[in-house]
């Protein structure tokens, strides 16, 4: 959940264009614009093909180790980054109508948008990773010869506002009626009819002592933290701030009260106001990490106020509407409670899988949504010669340039096992990160590149954990843990879900899957510098390392279950990303600036044949705003 709140032989040669796009590029751009070797289809045949992608044994859910930006996906982009030489691209003698760059939900959803208003079209996607999806991927496992999955990203279709229409339509069009579904596939309250609740586990480090405590509903919290390692101040600290009504803010009047939270921590607002110890603060300082993905030191107060479950608001008498301080999403709460909060068993992942459908139906040739849940991708069948959309995987693009002044079209460079290849595009869509795109495109302007560059992600990184059973969670009662000082800050059993064929474990002797969460961060220092200090710390980080601290974590924290590392750990799926959710605007570091001169404003400016689309385009990290952008972005292309 993201913050406020994935025989060619005769066959194989390019196509050319239906509708003779490419001879109208040579006729306004004149031949000597077009790219070396692509003065026509059937330059350079066979350059495009061949990936490991159409190898029978390419399968990329089942894959463990370091996944999200695996080894292999990010080495092109940075070698362009710093400045490194790139391979010449050769021709691969292909031309499509649309090329899109980055095979998440947002360039896929402009693939499927593009192709509804131009069923005619021919389109290429193109992605760095060795999977579609980009953020909404599918981890999957076999355990006791059962199909079992996880988000290794993206997880739910929610949104803190209401889902926009633009998003919501489209996903009815790909058979997904969301809150019908939820009520169908999510069974909420599965694990609380097993007794299994919450939980926080105090660390060794942090606070002197290694515990497990049950937050029991309703409990009060000086019994919840009867037997926790606190000394008696911050217990008393914890209880105060989560039962008392007090007015900490008293005598400032509405407005005031608002514009002081939009200017302080939450952790400053509970240090200064509420006037808890470190020790107590220290309990509340990962919290914010699955939200926002930083620590409560940098997220506004008047964010946390509008999030139910961060306590210390409750005597404020603040009005439930949202003021333009406010972090988007925590103004969405305030304002409507969110939309509808439902997953597939692999979150995200299902969509761009559904999108996948709609494109590449032979790589997902299932008669419904159900049985697409359970269904294996067949990845050959996705960039295949002759389909009206291709999708190429492993291909890094590191060069997209106009052809001419209009729209004359583009040629786009990608490297792909150490080649590089280009492809002409009459139109293209950047569905990638708006920080790699000043890299790919420097023919934009200086100021909309700038604009573009200050759109940094949020690193975290969701591991995925098969165990032989979860017998040590029912022992100790407990579904979910947050750990205040913990490595992974907050670990989850899969949350219990059914589809179709497929369903989560019922009885804790089966085997399961765990989900645990890390966001690196430096507490204290700004927003952005956090990010870049956890995105290095992310890359630096070993396998060996995650899978040591996992074993580490779950022996401390359900040990006195009966849980052995050694034994009972059957598989960890590390998904890191470097470049998580997409920033959204925070008082505490960012100018409130009108829309217009906002920066993802400023930097999704249409160049040419060149669009832009992604999450980041609309300083949001969700689904809807990855498809709100997709279609803003084909619109843009085809309705000018
Ligand atoms: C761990 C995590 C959990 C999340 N949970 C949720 C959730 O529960 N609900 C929700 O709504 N949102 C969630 N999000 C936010 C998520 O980012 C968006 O919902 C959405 O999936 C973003 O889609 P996108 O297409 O804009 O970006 P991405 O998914 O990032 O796709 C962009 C793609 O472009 C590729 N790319 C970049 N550069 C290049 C290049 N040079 N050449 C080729 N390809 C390139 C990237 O590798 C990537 O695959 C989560 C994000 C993360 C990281």
């Amino acid at each position: 959940m993201p913050r406020r709140r994935h025989s060619r032989a005769s066959n194989d040669q390019p196509r050319c264009s239906r509708r003779g796009f490419l001879q109208g590029v040579a006729a306004s751009a004149g031949a000597a614009l077009l790219p070396a070797g692509v003065a026509g289809c059937g330059t350079d045949p066979g350059a495009a093909a061949a990936g490991a992608q159409d190898l029978p044994a390419y399968y990329p859910p089942a894959l463990q180790g370091l996944r999200g930006s695996h080894p292999g996906s990010f080495e092109s982009a940075h070698a362009l980054r710093d400045g490194r030489a790139l391979p010449n691209a050769a021709s691969t003698g292909e031309a499509y109508d649309l090329v899109v760059v980055g095979g998440g939900i947002s360039g896929l959803a402009a693939a499927f948008l593009y192709r509804e208003r131009r069923p005619a079209a021919t389109v290429l996607v193109l992605e760095n990773h060795d999977d579609f999806g980009g953020h909404a991927k599918r981890n999957e496992f076999r355990l006791d010869g059962e199909l079992q999955l996880l988000n290794g990203g993206t997880l739910s279709i929610q949104s803190p506002r209401p889902y926009s229409a633009v998003a919501d339509a489209l996903l009815r069009r790909l058979g997904i009626d969301a809150p019908a579904l939820a009520n169908r596939i999510q069974q909420t309250g599965y694990y609380a009819s097993l007794g299994l609740v919450n939980g926080y586990f105090f660390d060794q480090p942090t606070f002197g002592g290694d515990r497990l405590v049950r937050r029991d509903p309703g409990a009060r919290w000086s019994q919840t933290l009867a037997d926790a390692p606190l000394s008696l101040r911050a217990r008393d600290d914890i209880v105060r701030l989560e039962e008392s009504t007090a007015d900490y803010l008293t005598g400032l009047s509405v407005v005031d009260k608002q514009a002081r939270l939009g200017r302080i921590s939450y952790r400053d607002f509970l240090r200064d106001h509420v006037r808890i110890g470190p020790e107590a603060v220290a309990f509340y300082q990962q919290r914010t990490h699955d939200i926002w993905g930083v620590g409560i030191d940098a997220v506004p107060a008047l964010d946390a106020w509008g999030y139910p479950e961060l306590p210390g608001f409750a005597g404020l008498a603040l009005p439930r509407t949202a003021t333009p301080l406010m972090g988007t999403s925590a103004a969405g709460y305030l304002e409507t409670g969110g939309s509808v909060d439902l997953h597939f068993p692999d979150g995200g992942a299902t969509i761009a899988r559904a999108l996948v459908r709609a494109l590449a139906p032979e790589a997902l040739a299932v008669p419904d949504l159900d049985a697409l849940v359970s269904a294996r991708a067949d990845y050959a069948a996705l960039d295949r010669a002759g389909s009206a959309t291709r999708i190429r995987l492993g291909a890094t693009v590191v060069k997209v340039a106009n052809l001419g002044a209009g729209d004359e079209g583009v040629r786009v460079n990608y490297m792909r096992a150490g080649r590089g290849h280009a492809v002409l595009g009459r139109h293209c869509v950047l569905a990638c990160w708006n920080a790699v795109i000043p890299y790919l495109c420097p023919e934009l302007p200086a100021a909309q590149r700038a604009a573009l560059r200050a759109a940094t992600k949020i690193p975290l990184i969701y591991t995925s954990v098969a165990i032989r059973n979860w017998q040590s969670l029912a022992r100790l009662g407990v579904a979910n843990i947050h750990a205040p000082g913990g490595y992974f800050s907050d670990m989850s059993l899969n949350e219990a879900v059914a589809i179709g064929r497929y369903a989560t474990p019922r009885t804790p002797d089966q085997p399961t899957l765990l989900r645990l969460l890390r966001v690196p961060c430096a507490p204290g220092l700004p927003e952005h510098e956090q990010n870049r200090l956890g995105r290095t710390e992310i890359l630096a980080t070993s396998l060996e390392r995650f899978e040591a601290e996992v074993r580490r974590q779950l022996g401390r924290m359900l040990g006195p279950g009966g849980f052995d590392p050694a034994r009972d750990i059957l598989g960890i799926t590390v998904n890191r990303w470097p470049h998580g959710y997409a920033h959204e605007f925070n008082p505490l570091f960012d100018r409130l600036l009108p829309e217009a001169e906002q920066p993802h404003v400023l930097g999704r400016a249409r160049r040419g044949a060149i669009v832009i689309a992604n999450s980041d385009a609309g300083a949001s990290s969700y689904m809807d705003a990855a498809i709100d952008q997709a279609a803003r972005a084909v619109e843009e292309l085809l309705d000018a």
